[in-house]
Parts: C-alpha cells; structure tokens; sequence
C-alpha cells in the first residue's frame, strides 16, 4: 500500500484515537489492581513521575478500574493499589454505598471514558458498617446512608448466631452493592450482560494492608 496524504492522516487518527481511547479489558485490570496490591505489600512500589502524568494528562483520561471505595482514610485506593494518576476512577462514600449519586459517577466512567471493571471495595472493621450493626442513634443524612447497608445487616440476622457480625456485614455489604449497581443501572445492567462490564468484590484488611476478593 502507498502512503499518500490521505492515508497518513487516516493512518494517524486510528492510531491518536486508539491511544485516546485503548481500554484495558476487565480481566487485565483486576491483574492490575492485583498486582498494584502485593507491590504496596511488598513494599516494592513502582517509580512514578506524578508531575509528569500531569502533563500526559492534562488533556483526558482513560481509567481502566472504577472503584467504590469507603471514605476511611485507611483505605486510600491509589495507595493500596500502587497506582498513578488517570488510572482509578474512585467513587468514594462511607460504607461503598451504591447511591443514585455514586451509580451516576460509575455511569459516567463506564460510559464516556470506556472503564471496563468495577470494584466494589470493602474494608475490615468499617464505622457505617458497625453503626449499621449496632443501630441507635444518629445523625438524618448518616442515616440515609446506613439505610443502604441495612439489606446486608438483615441477610447476617437472619442466619442465626455469627461471632464476627460486622466482618460478615462487611462481605455482604460489598455483594448487596455490586447487586444494587446493577439493579439501579440499566446501563451497567446492559455492560454486565453483554460482557463488556465485570463488577467484582473486594474486602480490604485493615490489619494487613491485602485486599481479599469476595465471591
Ligand atoms: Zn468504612
């Protein structure tokens, strides 16, 4: 084939919006997220040139992961995952609740910047979890967001006697969530079952810094 002008313009634009737009798949990004975790446990973080990114950056993004995440300041998604900027698209609420609001931000990184896996992601020894457990109380807008874990505290009571009731809140919550996301999105319905969306679980140990899968 011979390159005239008009093959090298077409030539590169596939190749500028293939670059724009070059999505990690679902699979690949919880490799990420994975690997990204047993660096931060290791220790052995990856050399990052933040101010550099900016620069990279400045002009769109391309997050391959959406993450819902708690606000704890323990559970800092970049960190824990070792990861630099334009590379998570973090929803955070206490207790990764899926609200209209946090659903509406995952809409929009699913649909508009092409992000293929959702996690939703737990954490030991959550207070809006525990608060969720323990009842009394609080103030109108907390218990706005309580009312969103209230489906997985009911799911714990109802199987009886359970020695660790909030860590068994906490992995029901995160499954209640994913199941929420999809329930009250017809858009990430459509992904999931198309196959062009993964939505898993995560339960991050505050006592060691692992996130777990929750299956
Ligand atoms: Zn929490």
């Amino acid at each position: 084939m011979r390159f005239n002008r008009s093959n090298i313009v077409l030539l590169i634009f596939f190749i500028s919006s293939s670059v724009l737009f070059s999505q990690v798949g679902p699979e690949e990004a919880l490799k990420y997220l994975e690997s990204g975790n047993a660096r931060f446990l290791s220790g052995q973080f990856s050399k990052k040139d933040l101010l550099g990114e900016v620069k990279n950056l400045q002009n769109g993004q391309s997050p391959y992961a959406v993450i819902l995440a708690c606000s704890d300041s323990r559970v800092p998604p970049e960190l824990v995952f070792d990861e630099s900027l334009g590379k998570l698209f973090i929803v955070r609420l206490a207790g990764n609740v899926a609200t209209p609001e946090a659903i509406g931000s995952i809409e929009y990184a699913v649909e508009h910047l092409h992000s293929q896996l959702i996690v939703v992601l737990g954490h030991s020894k959550c207070g809006a979890v525990t608060a969720a457990v323990n009842g009394g109380h609080t103030t109108p807008n907390i218990e706005k967001l309580i009312h969103y874990i209230e489906p997985a505290v009911n799911e714990a009571k109802s199987m009886g006697d359970i020695a660790d009731m909030v860590q068994l809140c906490v992995d029901l919550n995160v499954k209640h969530q994913i199941k929420h996301l999809t329930e009250k999105s017809p858009l990430l319905e459509e992904k999931v079952a198309s196959g062009a969306l993964l939505i898993v679980g995560g339960v991050y140990d505050l006592a060691t810094g692992q996130m777990k899968s929750v299956q």
